[in-house]
């Protein structure tokens, strides 16, 4: 750990940040139990709280540092041009329960996103409820079971999700009551198809669908995507596409065009909306049209279509077979605005170049450090692909020291251990906003890093060096938060 002073220890008795007047009115008490003498606050100036704050903001990493190839999470670039949309006053200042006829500019706004996303996807129907992309699969198995149930086709309980796929798909459909039947992989890193119709030909009638993700987590398009549909779709179960790597795709391969029943897609993720701690998620749905009248609502539609001479009227409609909703007001209204703007700068022509400029910067990557790692799946990618950070003569040293080094290197790590099914994988994403530079940059540093994992393997073993923190026990600095800067406070009773 560093040992840079905590602001408790900066404080001196009488230093203020902000002087005030002498009152000139008669002074008044305070009710008890308003101010809070134990806390012992620490005594600070301005400056010091400044250069406070701004060392603990040096501490984190982010996109707009240097490049975040964080597999799977599309960290790209967030233009400026959204924030500043998204803090317009009639947006940003607008009250969730305002009766809507005052708010037509923001609902207009949804309406015309909600539209784009059909268009985007191939889709029917679009809610822009969820707040990110787990939420907006729950929202889609819900919809799957709702859909079968009111259909009097009770008996299905199973969903079919292969064994690559994000730890959210299981979890979703265990959440929603479901039961997950896992699918292995075939030597190409598709879905297994023999297996797939054996499980269909064993439970067909108990199969409410398929969860998939396309290109799937090893980055490759699906091969055999129309028999994985078709397969599904000949024993009744519906299809969800978990859309989190539409970044390959958008402009390109419609997945309603595919056959796919209903996707999310992470606004945080392919149209450039903040990501993690930079902000809130959203994770609208797009549905065909056999599910649009289960779609969560309230939703945006046009409850007056207006004249020539004015303009229609936007409300707020309930679809007939709702499953009601599934977030307090609208959405996460901001990112709405910053993914509408992100959408009309770039146009369809834009956002398909963004999706091929995307593939092409994870083939670049792939071609430089191909040789270097061992690449498990090795064939055409999408806007990802994964490498083992293993070799077979460095023994000892793992895929985490190689992300540790990195750090070393002025890199964020790339995803680690996850898919599943590869052996110690580096999950590398580098986004259509990096520049040749960069990518040269960064494949630089992952060949030096394996070079050095063969001659000096504990330079990565002790890696990272220069951070202000180096290995933690990620699981427990995730259970067992320490949000006080006096952790041995919080062993004191109160
Ligand atoms: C990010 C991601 C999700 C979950 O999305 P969140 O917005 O983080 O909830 C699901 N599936 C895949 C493949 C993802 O990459």
């Amino acid at each position: 750990m560093s040992t840079e002073p905590l602001i408790y220890d900066l404080g001196r008795p009488g230093r203020v940040g902000v002087p005030l007047p002498e009152a000139d009115v008669p002074l008044a008490d305070i009710p008890a139990g308003l101010v809070r003498d134990e806390l012992d606050l620490p005594e600070v100036d301005q400056l010091t709280v400044v250069r406070h704050f701004t060392r603990l903001s040096k501490r984190n990493y982010s996109i707009d540092e240097n490049m975040y190839p964080l597999g799977s999470c599309t960290m790209k670039y967030n233009p400026r041009l959204n924030e500043d949309t998204a803090r317009l006053p009639g947006f940003a200042a607008g009250h969730p329960l305002i009766d809507p006829e005052l708010a037509q500019g923001s609902l207009a706004l949804m309406f015309q996103l909600q539209e784009w996303l059909k268009e985007i996807g191939g889709f029917a129907g679009v809610t822009l409820q969820p707040a990110a992309g787990a939420q907006g699969e729950f929202t889609g198995v819900l919809m799957i079971r709702a859909y079968h149930l009111q259909r009097g086709d009770a008996g299905r309980t199973k969903m079919l999700i292969p064994d690559s796929a994000h730890g959210t798909n299981p979890a979703t459909v265990t959440m929603a009551g479901l039961e997950v039947i896992e699918l292995p992989s075939d030597a190409n890193g598709n879905v297994d198809i023999a297996a797939l119709k054996q499980v269909i030909a064993a439970q067909g009638p108990q199969i409410a669908g398929l969860m998939i993700t396309n290109p799937n987590t090893l980055g490759l398009f699906e091969e055999q995507l129309e028999a994985v549909v078709g397969a599904v779709h000949g024993c009744g179960g519906l299809v969800y596409g978990d859309g989190a790597n539409m970044n390959a795709r958008v402009g390109i391969a419609r997945p309603g065009d595919l056959g796919f029943d209903v996707l999310h897609y992470n606004l945080h993720k392919t149209f450039s909306t903040p990501h993690g701690g930079g902000g809130p998620g959203s994770g609208p749905v797009g549905v065909a049209a056999r599910l649009v009248d289960f779609l969560p609502g309230p939703i945006v539609g046009i409850v007056d279509e207006g004249t020539d001479d004015e303009p229609p009227l936007y409300g707020w409609v309930t679809p007939k077979h709702s499953i009601g909703r599934l977030k307090a007001f609208h959405g996460n209204f901001g990112m709405h605005v910053r993914a509408y703007t992100y959408i009309r700068v770039h146009g369809a022509s834009g956002l398909r170049a963004n999706s091929e400029n995307a593939v092409l910067n994870a083939n670049y990557l792939l071609s430089k450090v191909r040789g270097h790692y061992h690449v498990p799946y090795d064939r055409l990618c999408k806007h990802e692909f994964v490498v083992e950070g293993v070799w077979p003569d460095a023994p000892g040293v793992h895929a985490l020291d190689v992300s540790k080094r990195l750090i070393d290197y002025g890199y964020h790590p790339p995803t680690n251990y996850f898919p599943l099914i590869v052996h110690e994988a580096l999950m590398i994403e580098p986004t259509e906003t990096e520049s040749k530079e960069t990518l040269d940059g960064f494949a630089e540093a992952l060949i030096t890093i394996a070079a050095e994992a063969h001659s000096q393997p504990d330079l990565l073993r002790d890696a990272p060096h220069n951070a202000p923190v180096a290995r933690l026990d990620e699981v427990a600095a995730a259970k067992q938060l320490v949000l006080c800067c006096r952790p041995t406070n919080l062993a004191e009773p109160a």
